[in-house]
């Protein structure tokens, strides 16, 4: 074994910050013998309230579950429109489906959010809400978004599984609307599965707390037709500690994202992250344009074989599968530039596992040296790529 960090060690795309006082918490709950929702949830959304400034905030059981509630609080009916942005992960998608709501993709900024311009070009008379997707920890355009909601009186529902703790003008990721965070294992705050809604909308912050316990307001009666989408005490404890050291992480994310932006700066046909005046990026990812023309498939095998792990957020627009492409409720709207990001998007390690800059260093070495033996990667010559001294050798051949 070698301490984290060095050059043996594989750096991962993800790592989840789990230290003693997560593992302190988690025993205090296991011994207290309340291991479903109970008073650790309780705390975990006095923080989440306290993190997105609103008055209420709602754990449950996924990020998943955060927009289906949040969506059923906007009383959408079938046949109501969505608009959101294609360049998201299937849970923002089948939320809208799942209340029987149309879903309208808007074409994205060289930010990967969603464009206010495009987003207003789709709204129409069934239009009842839009569901901006905060990618990558980079809250969306809110200011124009919200205005916008406001002129056409629609909901807005924040796609902020991602985003925890980001900001636009000092405003908070989570506050513009109802908020959806999400505590999956991969997360900025991960208890393994979790998620959130958090709103200053009384009537809506109600609704999601009788949905969540089955409609039951108090010991059987039930006022609406609920679910189950409770959190547990126990996942909660995992996030509790986390959520009281998120600005440190944080911070630990922003200080690798600004490593790697200056590493990187110089490779030719790279298109680095942008963060727009007033906005605070909480780099969830770290997302680069790979240059155009450059094989991506090879470019993430080499830099497997470097030791470092990369991810693709997303290969495709969320609609290209074989469940949503045909769907009643999917309308495919045209949206060349997340198209074109979708087939040179690739994410590079900058979470705060990374303690030092040298584990930066290697990433952004490892990304050089994987575009620029494209060409000894793709000579068809096996012998001539089994050449030694080429980074990324020895690896097994894909497939
Ligand atoms: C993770 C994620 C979700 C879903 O959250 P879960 O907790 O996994 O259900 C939704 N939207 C986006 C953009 C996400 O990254």
């Amino acid at each position: 074994m070698t301490a984290p960090g060095t050059a043996a060690d594989r750096i991962a795309i993800s790592a989840p910050q789990i230290g003693a006082e997560v593992e302190e918490l988690v025993l205090t709950v296991l011994r207290s013998g309340h291991l479903a929702q109970g008073p650790i949830v309780a705390r975990l959304e006095e923080m989440g309230a306290a993190m997105a400034g609103t008055r209420h905030a709602v754990a449950l059981s996924s990020g998943t579950a955060a927009l289906e509630a949040a969506l059923s609080a906007a009383g959408l009916r079938a046949g109501d429109e969505v608009i959101t942005s294609p360049l998201t992960f299937a849970a923002t998608l089948n939320a809208i489906l799942q209340l029987g709501a149309v879903a309208r993709f808007a074409d994205v900024a060289p930010d990967f959010t969603v464009e206010p311009a495009s987003v207003e070009s789709l709204v129409n008379a069934r239009t009842r809400a839009v569901l901006p997707v905060h990618l990558y920890g980079l809250c969306a355009h809110m200011p124009a978004l919200s205005a916008l909601a406001t002129r056409h009186g629609l909901i807005v529902v924040e796609d902020a599984a991602q985003a925890h703790g980001a900001t636009v003008d000092g405003l908070p990721a989570g506050s513009f609307g109802m908020g959806c965070f999400s505590f999956y294992a991969t997360k900025n705050v991960a208890a393994g599965e979790g998620g959130m809604v958090t709103t200053d909308d009384e009537d809506a912050a109600d609704h999601i707390r009788l949905l969540r316990n089955q409609g039951m307001r108090e010991r059987y009666r039930y006022d609406v037709v609920g679910r189950n989408l409770r959190m547990t005490d126990l996942a909660a404890a995992v996030a509790v500690p986390q959520m009281e050291r998120l600005a440190e992480t944080t911070r630990r994310r922003q200080r690798n994202a600004e490593l790697l932006s200056l590493l990187l700066e110089d490779v030719a046909g790279l298109d680095l992250p942008v963060v727009p005046p007033g906005r605070t990026h909480v780099w969830h990812q770290y997302t680069v344009l790979l240059p155009p023309g450059s094989e991506r498939d090879t470019v993430v095998r080499r830099m497997g074989a470097a030791g470092v792990a990369t991810g693709i957020y997303y290969p495709s627009l969320v609609w290209q599968s074989p469940a949503h492409e045909t769907h009643p409720g999917v309308r495919r709207d045209a949206t060349p530039r997340a198209a074109a990001m979708a087939q040179r998007c690739l994410s590079l390690p900058v979470h705060p596992g990374l303690r030092h800059p040298t584990d930066v260093e290697r990433v952004a070495a490892a990304l050089r040296a994987a575009l620029h033996d494209r060409a000894a990667v793709d000579a068809p010559d096996d012998q001539h790529r089994r050449r030694p001294g080429r980074p990324g050798e020895g690896a097994p051949p894909k497939g």
